[in-house]
């Protein structure tokens, strides 16, 4: 049989998918800087939109890269393994306990494909981090969203929402695009009484800008008394290796080990293996990047009071800032200023936007251009 291109193809094909997917809004990430460059004819553009760590990775992380590109020929170690021995000894787990995915988004994608059949059902947040809802779809899991109040998770109707069907329920620790955590005091309730054989998946993208807050939950203390839950971190945030797409679930072995049935065998690439070991050295280099950015989102928020705009900030990179139209418009006019945020609508915040903190230069240009925004009615 042929057809030829156009509409009827389309339609063919889509009556050929698989049908779980065709209920999927496809990600919109944030523009890329050189898009924005191309569209609207700028020079100097810059990106507050994706979270990342505006200094880049450690010196010596591009030195291990350097020096292992050489050896770009080979496969990567599939198990992770010096990189294992590593997180095994600092987080006192056994190896068999850690999960590598191709970004912590993958770990996401592994315990769905792990433990949910057509028709299980799964918890999170509305709104929260957005894979969790495309992936969760994508296995044909029924979602059961729960609205946050305010910006902060509500964890006793989340477990009211936890039925016979559940396999998963998502905690954003902190989340994002909120920001918030849930407390320790929080989680506790949350998971007494819980049940066993419900997963608990929290998402730690944000771990260190938050673990030196008074009322984190540890959530690594749990799992040593409980078999259900899994905790994931990235290299992608505060390590600045977004790029190389690295991160890593913590669970026990039992879950692990079905997780990783499912995981392709390569799927971490040598060089965000050993970019990873390489960062973990070097803390010294990450724990100057973390103060900056904590001193400039207060600078910022200051700033951002001073221009008479609510802003939500909790402790990670990101901040929420109400705005005073749609934020779509609002995100329009910044970018043709050559600052790019995330307008907030696609979580159904229409008067929010989403922006990264950067370094002081960066965070100067986006003030600017809002308070000239701003200004014109
Ligand atoms: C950025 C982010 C992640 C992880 O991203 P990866 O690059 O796939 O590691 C996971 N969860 C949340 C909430 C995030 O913001």
């Amino acid at each position: 049989m042929s057809f030829g291109p156009g509409a009827w193809c389309l339609v063919f094909m889509k009556s050929r998918a698989n049908k779980n997917i065709l209920k999927i809004k496809p990600y919109v990430p944030g523009k890329p800087i050189e898009d924005v460059k191309r569209d609207f004819g700028l020079k100097n553009v810059i990106k507050l939109a994706s979270n990342e760590n505006p200094y880049g990775p450690s010196p010596k992380v591009l030195k291990a890269i350097a020096q292992e590109a050489k050896s770009l020929n080979r496969y990567p170690d599939g198990s992770c393994f010096l990189l294992r021995q590593e997180l095994s000894k600092r987080f006192k787990v056994s190896p068999e306990q850690l999960v590598f995915g191709c970004g912590s988004d993958e770990t996401i994608v592994l315990a769905l494909r792990a433990f949910v059949n057509e028709g299980d059902e799964v918890v999170m947040a509305k709104p929260s981090f957005l894979v969790y809802s495309i992936a969760s779809t994508a296995v044909g899991a029924t979602l059961r969203e729960v609205p946050l109040k305010g910006l902060r998770y509500d964890l006793p109707a989340m477990k009211q929402a936890v039925s016979s069907k559940t396999k998963i329920v998502f905690i954003g620790n902190p989340d994002n695009p909120s920001g918030q955590y849930p407390t320790k005091i929080e989680i506790s309730e949350f998971l007494n009484g819980f049940p066993d054989e419900v997963l608990v998946f929290f998402d730690e993208a944000y771990f260190e800008f938050a673990s030196s807050q008074k009322d984190y939950a540890d959530t690594l203390a749990l799992l040593k008394t409980r078999k259900n839950i899994i905790v994931a971190r990235t290299f992608s945030k505060i390590y600045g290796l977004a790029g190389l797409r690295i991160g890593y679930a913590i669970a026990s072995s039992e879950v692990a080990d079905l997780m990783n049935r499912v995981r392709e065998p390569f799927n971490v690439t040598s060089l965000a293996q050993v970019a990873a070991m390489a960062a973990l050295k070097d803390s010294a280099y990450y724990k100057r990047i973390l103060k900056e950015l904590d001193r400039e989102r207060e600078r910022v928020c200051k700033a951002l009071g001073e221009l008479g705009v609510e802003v939500s900030q909790g402790c990670t990179n990101f901040i929420q800032v109400k705005v005073p139209r749609d934020s779509r418009e609002i995100a329009l006019a910044l970018m043709k200023k050559g600052v790019i945020i995330r307008d907030m609508s696609v979580w159904g915040l229409e008067n929010y936007i989403r922006v990264t903190i950067g370094r002081p230069t960066e965070n100067g240009k986006f003030l600017k251009a809002l308070r000239e925004v701003l200004q014109k009615a």
